[in-house]
């Protein structure tokens, strides 16, 4: 929290709109209107911006939706809440992202045998976009409309744009990880405004106007309670006038990493494409278990032992029970991603200090691994 989130949720208090509707939600969605220039509408979660993306393109039973297998589980649980089924691309070790090339690949074969898949969902992970570009055109020459899960990523650019108004739906989270946050909250946007507000009407459990100009609830389809809280916005809103800064505080964070870093060997900040504007929303690195003299794993537990919290690389959802039943194409490259990653504590709030604490600690990991050899 930074500074008028208190102020704007006590005139929220104020006000008497403590529910899913109020003026808050209506400038947050204006903000995110004016930042994206596409429609908006603010909602509980990332989660459920995902689950609405996926039913306004139309998935349904055994829709097929492509999903890269390194992800976090929402954008692919999103297409199994309507009965579709994930077909998961592996990444491309430049930026960690769906791998554009075998998407293209997948693609294009799908289109010669007439089964082309319903959507495909591009995340953008740790705070750097996928390689957009090609990713739009594949898709938009088979007319595959594409979903960004940019829950990881706001405040992130690909060639100067901002990041989730590229393709045709974008999802943003308010989760508290993110880099700013409500302690929730979601939003999802799109340049077409009427799948914004069906996406709306989905979202308040789908009431229709009463026909006998009455109060009744009238419902012609079945709804969601997925709003976003008046309060809640009120704390997203404020936090949104510190977004630079929040952004330039992670970045910072992930430097201060790679530059204590520098002299080891076998220990490398995660890609940053210099095309893109990478908010590091977390600090991920690559572990090479000879040079460094420990694997990603290892090194996790060292430093859990001396109280600080690192953690792999998503595990990816080929490898999940839950998902194994789904076809995968390729996948090495983000098993090898999930073997060797390592995330280390990103919070915008860490201190110098601490970060110099955690810093000291892989120095020592590394040192201790090595003179034991
Ligand atoms: C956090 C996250 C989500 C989910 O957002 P919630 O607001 O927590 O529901 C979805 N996708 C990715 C990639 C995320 O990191």
């Amino acid at each position: 929290m930074e500074g008028h989130e208190l102020a704007r949720v006590q005139r929220v208090l104020d006000s008497g709109w403590v529910t899913t509707a109020g003026e808050e939600i209506t400038a947050l969605e204006k903000e995110f209107e004016r930042m994206t220039r596409c429609a908006a509408v603010a909602l509980a979660n990332g989660t459920s911006a995902l689950h609405l993306a996926v039913k306004l393109v139309g998935v349904r039973d055994g829709a097929e939706v492509v999903v890269p297998t390194l992800t976090f589980a929402a954008a692919a649980n999103a297409v199994v809440y309507e009965n579709g089924r994930p077909v998961f691309l592996d990444s491309s070790p430049s930026d960690w992202g769906l791998d554009a090339n075998l998407l293209e690949e997948f693609l294009d074969r799908r289109a010669r045998e007439n089964r082309l898949p319903k959507a495909v969902i591009v995340v953008h992970l740790f705070g750097q976009c996928a390689d957009l570009d090609p990713i739009l055109e594949v898709c938009r020459k088979h007319e595959v409309p594409l979903i960004e899960d940019a829950a990881e990523c706001l405040g992130a650019t690909y060639k100067g744009k901002f990041a989730g108004a590229l393709g045709d739906i974008g999802v943003y989270s308010f989760n508290g990880n993110k880099v700013i946050t409500g302690g929730g909250g979601g939003m999802l946007v799109s340049p077409q405004a009427d799948w914004v507000a069906k996406a709306r009407f989905w979202s308040t459990q789908a009431r229709d106007a009463d026909p006998e100009g009455l109060r009744n609830y009238v419902h012609s389809e079945v709804g969601y309670n997925y709003r976003m809280s008046n309060v809640l916005a009120a704390i997203v809103l404020a936090q949104l006038e510190v977004l630079e800064k929040r952004v330039q505080q992670r970045r910072t964070v992930a430097f201060r990493y790679r530059d204590g870093f520098a002299d080891l060997p076998g220990i490398t900040l995660m890609p940053q494409a210099p095309d893109r504007f990478h908010t590091n929303w977390l600090s991920c690195f690559l572990i090479d278990a000879t040079q460094f003299g420990m694997s990603a794993a290892d090194l996790i537990r060292f430093l859990d032992a001396a109280n600080v919290e690192a953690r792999p690389v998503w595990r990816p959802m080929h490898l999940q029970k839950a998902y194994r039943q789904y076809e995968c194409i390729g996948g090495r490259i983000a098993e090898d991603l999930h073997r060797r990653g390592v995330c280390l504590p990103s919070s915008s709030c860490l201190t110098e200090e601490q970060q110099q604490f955690v810093i000291a600690r892989v120095r020592e990991a590394h040192f201790k691994a090595k003179g034991r050899k």
